[in-house]
């Protein structure tokens, strides 16, 4: 193994739960200790192949029955193109149908994370198709600058958002370019959804921006709760939840480790704060 290989084990490590069902459980049965709820997900994107996407659905279900047996407070958070949104959208959501029945027979909620720019309009689709018959939420990305009108779209349809902003990239026509913009826009429609949604997730390591739900959160009747990713920023999120908040950690599982792996060093390219992150 070369040194590149080794380090990005190590900081795969800190970000991932392990590679099976009871690592994911075992990682979130001590978030809950601290007051937590593990949002679980099972890694994997862009899958072509049948096999893998029913081993996907087959995870998510044991992994869900397993949570229950062991009294874990878990959500789970699917992505579309695992379960065959690169095949059509009709498999997607056929599977990610199959996945919302079971969780809720066993009162789990599932979230859908947002993938490519190039997914977004046929995802929120296929969560609406959903959302009416059973609770979900939906994550969306303040980068991409449609996000406001999807927000304010799905809010109407009495949608759940998790709102992030955004691990992946696209042209300046679409996107904001700068994840100053990006943050601005993240910070408008955080004031949106103060104003006009019940019930939402802030999915940020940001200070700025939990800061300024804190604050508005003082003068709002809303059920917001907060959300980061495992290995980063954790001591913050058990500060969170002593406050009292509704805090919920994003917990990876899985071998397929290297694509998420990969957004998050993009993301942490300044050594300093991937350094930071392993403390
Ligand atoms: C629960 C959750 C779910 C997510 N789901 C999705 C999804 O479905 N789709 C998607 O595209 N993206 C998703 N993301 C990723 C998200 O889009 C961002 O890429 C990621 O959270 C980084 O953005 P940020 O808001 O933390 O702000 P950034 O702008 O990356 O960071 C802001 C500030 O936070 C602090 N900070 C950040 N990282 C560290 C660190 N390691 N140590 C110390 N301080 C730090 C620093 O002060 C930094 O300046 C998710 C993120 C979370 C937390």
């Amino acid at each position: 193994m070369s040194v590149g290989d080794a380090f990005e084990r190590l900081i795969a490590g800190r970000w991932i739960a392990g590679e099976s069902i009871d690592d994911a459980l075992e990682v979130a049965t001590t978030l809950n200790i601290n007051g937590i709820t593990a949002m679980i997900n099972y890694l994997g994107e862009d899958f072509k192949d049948k096999r893998k996407i029913d081993d996907a659905i087959d995870t998510y279900l044991k992994l869900m029955k397993k949570a229950k047996e062991k009294k874990a407070r878990i959500s789970i958070s699917v992505k579309l193109t695992q379960l065959g949104l690169c095949i059509n959208k009709e498999t997607a959501e056929k599977n990610y149908s199959r996945i919302v029945a079971a969780a809720r027979k066993l009162g789990i909620f599932v979230w859908i994370d947002m993938e490519e720019y190039l997914y977004i309009g046929d995802t929120i689709l296929i969560y609406e198709s959903e959302v009416k018959k059973n609770g979900a939420g939906i994550c969306i990305q303040s980068y991409p600058k449609r996000s406001m009108s999807d927000v304010k779209r799905i809010i109407k349809g009495k949608g759940i958002i998790r709102l992030v902003k955004g691990a992946y990239s696209a042209s300046s026509g679409i996107a904001y370019p700068t994840r100053a913009e990006s943050t601005d826009n993240y910070s408008r429609i955080m004031d949106y959804l103060f104003r006009n949604s019940k019930r939402f997730m802030l999915a940020t390591h940001d200070e700025k921006m939990i800061s300024k739900a804190l604050a508005l959160q003082k003068k709002s009747k809303a059920d917001v709760s907060f959300a980061m990713l495992k290995g980063i920023r954790n001591r913050r999120a058990i500060e969170l939840a002593e406050e009292r908040q509704h805090v919920s950690i994003y917990v990876p599982f899985g071998s397929e480790w290297i694509a998420y792996t990969y957004r998050r060093m993009r993301e942490f390219s300044n050594l300093k704060l991937v350094l930071r992150s392993l403390r």
